[in-house]
């Protein structure tokens, strides 16, 4: 997830009015989205988040303890949270902190001395009514909803609006703690569901329950959830590359029967996936499916879930080509961003593509590894209905902006078009496997992951993601063939577009590589038809006019 903008037609049109326009960044978007002075001198290694959520008032109230190492000199730390949330105390060693506030970050005024290597921690404590989701998940908040039977139903959804949303923390994507405990306090008729495993359950006198989730590996900010309802678990084990992997599913009541058929999808998705991108990234953490009151999250070992116990997205499938009808949307695509998303996660929100391009195209790879090459074809090309070309799927750095919803079927068609200039199927896979393998558990530049793939491929693939991705023309393969010559160029493009292509010449494969420059070669025949393979996202000109 998120934005899925255009199955929603009035968020598209409020998107397109927007982005017409030059975004106009803040001083507040700067705080956020870079990585400030008050951020980059210490180094995440654990968060212990410590709430009471109380569903009789909507508030949320505790404390996060933040441990960090010292990495250079710096007394003044930058801790997020936005209102109306309020951070109370901030305390280390005993002593209670000054707190300076810029709209939603806290300068902290440390007082002992911060010794460069030394593993320090602080106590924060805060509180109060967390912001609402209107829209879960595209917009983030808490959303607190019923049950049929009348019981609270409540979940935390957060990406790109942040985690400071709920919880206080350094919240910006290029640093993650080693290990996070997330003790949640509910009322004793209710359980909580986070990331990673469950430590223990203690109950307390006042009737509440709290429940102590461990995730012993790195995790990102939006990554980390609280869903929390009258649920009940089933489980199985799943024999995977890594050995078995527990997989445990936490349903309401109500769809308990409906999941036990429906959730059978799991190991056929992680069969796939392990398949292209290499083991299961969280094997310590588990893998779990849980039941949420809006349609669903990639949550990093707790892939929440709401997709109403149907195949496709809402029951509808994106490709238009029928394939989408065949597996539940939400189980594939949001199971997918364990490996892309929570195993190699981007580091500013600007290369969000390779979360959802590389997740879009894993649909395909999922639709291909039961259904063959050509149906996986099928569906990511069926895919391409939903693009706008409307702006770059890059976004802009170090404001937390996002590029164009297009990070997903274009990003996903772009992915398939490299695929067609490899020609090479069993390096394609092993690029795919080697990102999650090379970048485990990393936090990553969108160029790393271009520079990678152009040394794996052995191809400089630069000029083709400066035009998918920094672009947004579709390149068109311009031709007119006079007797037994071929000539062409590429055009619409950017400078030193020269991405080969594969065209069929009166029904036999040719590959040529193009230019921007117009180049003829020799055909065998006179006058053939000449079609561009479809499996590359391009636009095509018969200069002839034919
Ligand atoms: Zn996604």
């Amino acid at each position: 997830m998120k934005r899925i903008l255009f199955l929603i037609v009035a968020a598209i049109t409020f998107q397109t009015q927007i982005f017409a326009q030059t975004p106009k960044f803040n001083h507040q978007d700067t705080l956020r989205g870079s990585i400030t002075a008050e951020r980059s001198w210490w180094d995440l290694t654990y968060y212990h988040l410590d709430i009471v959520v109380n569903p009789a008032d909507s508030t949320i109230n505790g404390t996060n303890t933040v441990s960090y190492k010292v990495l250079t000199s710096g007394q003044v730390m930058q801790i997020d949270l936005q209102p109306p949330m309020i951070l109370t105390k901030a305390v280390q060693n005993g002593k209670t902190l000054n707190i300076v506030k810029d709209g939603n970050a806290h300068f902290i005024q440390l007082i002992d001395k911060q010794n460069i290597g030394a593993t320090n921690s602080i106590l924060l404590t805060y509180g109060g009514r967390p912001k609402v989701s209107r829209k879960p998940p595209w917009e983030g908040g808490i959303t607190w909803k019923k049950d049929k039977n009348n019981l609270p139903f409540i979940a935390s959804s957060c990406q790109g609006d942040g985690a400071s949303l709920w919880w206080p923390c350094k919240d910006h994507m290029y640093d993650e703690p080693d290990s996070m405990l997330i003790s949640v306090n509910v009322p004793a008729n209710l359980i909580d569901v986070s990331n990673g495993r469950l430590r223990k359950t203690e109950t307390l006198k006042n009737k509440t329950k709290t429940y102590h989730w461990f995730v012993s590996n790195p995790i990102n900010n939006y990554g980390v959830n609280i869903n929390i309802g009258d649920y009940v678990h089933f489980g199985e084990k799943f024999n995977g590359e890594k050995g078995v992997l527990d997989c445990d599913y936490w349903v309401l009541k109500e769809n308990l029967e409906k999941a036990k058929v429906h959730f059978k999808q799991v190991p056929l998705m992680l069969k796939a996936f392990e398949h292209w991108f290499g083991p299961y990234p969280f094997y310590e953490d588990s893998y779990k499916l849980v039941d949420a009151p809006y349609l669903g999250m990639e949550h990093q070992s707790s892939i929440t879930y709401g997709n109403g116990y149907q195949n496709g997205y809402l029951g509808n499938d994106q490709s238009g080509t029928g394939w989408g009808d065949t597996w539940d949307f939400i189980i594939v695509h949001e199971s997918g961003h364990e490996w892309f998303a929570n195993n190699v996660t981007y580091k500013d929100v600007a290369d969000m593509w390779i979360h959802e391009s590389f997740i879009n195209y894993s649909e395909s790879l999922f639709v291909e590894f039961y259904n063959g090459k050509e149906a996986g074809a099928e569906y990511v090309r069926g895919t391409r209905r939903g693009i706008r070309n409307d702006r770059p799927i890059t976004g802009i750095y170090n404001v937390n902006y996002e590029g164009s919803g297009d990070m997903y079927p274009k990003g996903g068609n772009m992915l398939h078009t490299i695929r067609q200039i490899l020609n090479d199927d069993a390096k394609w896979m092993d690029i795919l496997r080697g990102l999650n393998k090379d970048f485990y558990h990393q936090v990553v530049e969108g160029a790393q992951i271009e520079k990678y793939m152009s040394q794996k491929a052995g191809i400089d693939l630069k000029p083709v993601f400066d035009q998918y991705l920094r672009d947004v023309r579709i390149p068109v393969f311009e031709y007119y063939v006079k007797d037994n010559n071929l000539t062409f160029r590429w055009n619409n493009c950017v400078p030193r577009f020269n991405m080969p292509l594969k065209i069929w010449v009166a029904g036999t494969a040719k590959n040529i590589n193009p230019s921007t420059r117009f180049t003829t070669v020799k055909l065998d025949s006179s006058n053939p038809e000449i079609v561009v393979d479809k499996d590359y996202y391009v636009g095509v000109l018969n200069m002839m006019g034919r």
